[in-house]
């Protein structure tokens, strides 16, 4: 379950592997994704608040971490929000 928590980037690259963090502090850093902890892993959220960008599950400890991270980046990279600029 996780507390829910918005983890920043130090906590994201402490608790993933390197190719999934790196992947993450990316779309953090020029997506506006935010990552929050969930337990065994962590819940990315696209920027755009649409209803059907759901949340993401990304592995703690995948098998694979490359194979992961090449995961994670094509769902987010399927969002038309993906390409648009980071507003804050
Ligand atoms: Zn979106």
């Amino acid at each position: 379950m996780g507390t829910g928590q918005e983890l920043n980037r130090e906590a994201v690259r402490v608790r993933l592997k390197k190719e999934v963090a790196d992947v993450l502090l990316d779309a953090m850093e020029n997506h506006g994704w935010r990552v929050f902890d969930a337990g065994h892993g962590v819940t990315i959220k696209c920027p755009c608040g649409t209803r059907d960008h759901r949340a993401v599950s990304v592995a703690h400890t995948p098998r694979d971490a490359k194979r992961e991270a090449n995961r994670v980046h094509r769902l987010m990279a399927a969002y038309p929000c993906w390409n648009q600029k980071k507003v804050d």
